[in-house]
């Protein structure tokens, strides 16, 4: 039997009419966005799409309709579109809605991977199980056998993060630093903390070298970034509670991640609470004191480095700091301090990779030739590194310049700073 149309927007977490309608129908934001880019069609651009969750929104089309749904699949919400809209749509706020408004009319389906974002000792046991894996010679042999391409899943093995030898675990660590001024709380972050534990370690070093404290509480967890633009709001918020009381109870002044994409949710907890009388201002406090390690080691500034460089580096921009939290000049200007390192601009270097958290899983058609466009802009530098601030990127941009035997490193710009000093 077919299901009776779904008319509107129902409930909590409606796409709201105030920001759709402000759009003017320009077209500025088409040449930003990364699917417009790569398909030339207006329902796969913000316009197209701000169009349609219009439609669904007056009641013109069917909440569930194939063609809606696949947009709001397909876009990114990587927000370059809304960095550069004159009229300032929050399209990242439409999008991200509209897929809760989806979510809950769907029949359930499996989001079992969220489970993992929720229960980080679940997500570290099966990181133990993954690096066993990785380093017991077992991949090796898994590899070579043909067994993964026979059922598909070359792809997704080889995306899997490079599991760290050994976790960073928050356990109430606290790292004092003489004449410190500001006492930072460190979000050691669920694949950070499991797949990029010596980023964490440097970025602990880096806000010492920069005269902070750093602490490291126990009671801290996702950000629910994953989970939020997964269209599961609600479950977004419980994460978030629980990150906003373990940082007040920490007495910390700021609170600082070296993940873009969880920054960028971090500091819309504000938002994502407006409607709650009783979390909207814990929310607001919680969200002003939020910054991305690059933000907060420019403010601060670092010493100057003692170790110089020859090497030719250029900087990939994650969409959640350059569109979403509109940092660009921080992290160059960083980069700018080491001694003899050339930076390299490439082109399109704040065009997502394809990345987009569980994008590869959900569109992964898209996500490769998003990939592929970023390793040819990568090699037409002639760079021997490429830098990027967020895990996500890392881990597509490692892939795929492993896939294209390209040998360019890839480092996240805490690593290649903190390279830059002796001790
Ligand atoms: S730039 Fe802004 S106002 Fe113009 S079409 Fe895009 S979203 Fe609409
Ligand atoms: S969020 Fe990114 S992918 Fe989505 S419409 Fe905007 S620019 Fe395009």
């Amino acid at each position: 039997m077919l299901e009776p149309p779904i008319r509107g927007f129902t409930g909590a977490d409606v796409p709201s009419d105030s920001i759709y309608n402000q759009c003017i129908r320009c077209g500025l934001c088409l040449p930003s966005c990364p699917t417009y880019l790569e398909t030339l069609t207006e329902t796969s651009g913000p316009r197209g799409r701000i169009s349609l969750i219009k439609a669904v929104g007056e009641g013109h089309l069917d909440l569930l309709s194939p063609g809606f749904v696949h947009q709001m699949s397909e876009c990114l919400d990587c927000r370059a579109c809304e960095a550069v809209c004159p009229s300032g749509v929050q399209y990242g706020q439409l999008v991200e809605t509209a897929r809760t408004q989806i979510s809950r009319a769907q029949a359930p389906r499996s989001k079992a991977f969220l489970y993992f974002f929720r229960n980080l000792g679940a997500m570290r046991a099966v990181a133990g199980l993954l690096r066993f894996y990785q380093r017991s010679g077992m991949q090796a042999l898994v590899r070579a056998s043909g067994i993964l391409r026979l059922f598909g899943l070359s792809e997704i093995e080889a995306m899997a993060p490079q599991i760290s030898s050994r976790f960073f675990l928050p356990a109430d660590q606290r790292f004092d630093t003489a004449r410190a001024q500001v006492t930072a709380f460190m979000h050691a972050g669920c694949i950070m903390s499991v797949a990029f534990a010596d980023v964490n370690d440097a970025t602990i070093r880096m806000l010492r070298r920069s005269g902070c404290n750093v602490v490291v509480p126990s009671g801290q967890g996702c950000c629910g970034a994953i989970t939020v633009h997964a269209g599961e709001m609600e479950q977004g918020r419980q994460l978030a509670k629980r990150n906003i009381e373990a940082f007040e109870k920490s007495g910390a002044d700021v609170y600082v991640i070296n993940a873009a994409g969880c920054g960028s949710t971090l500091k819309e907890y504000a938002e994502m609470f407006a409607a709650d009388p009783q979390w909207a201002p814990r929310a607001k406090s919680f969200s002003a004191k939020v910054r991305d390690i690059t933000e907060l080691l420019d403010e601060l500034g670092i010493p100057k480095p003692t170790r110089s460089t020859d090497r030719v580096v250029t900087y990939q921009e994650p969409c959640h700091l350059a569109h979403a939290q509109r940092i660009s000049a921080a992290p160059r200007r960083l980069l700018a301090q080491i001694p003899g390192l050339r930076l390299v601009e490439m082109h399109e270097s704040s065009v997502c990779c394809g990345s987009a958290g569980i994008y590869n899983l959900t569109q992964p058609e898209m996500a490769q030739r998003l990939q592929s466009r970023k390793i040819e802009n990568v090699g037409a530098t002639g760079a021997e590194v490429v830098v990027t601030a967020n895990p996500g990127c890392e881990l597509q941009l490692r892939a795929g310049l492993r896939s294209n035997g390209n040998s360019v490193e890839c480092k996240h710009i805490v690593t290649i700073l903190d390279e830059a000093y002796e001790s």
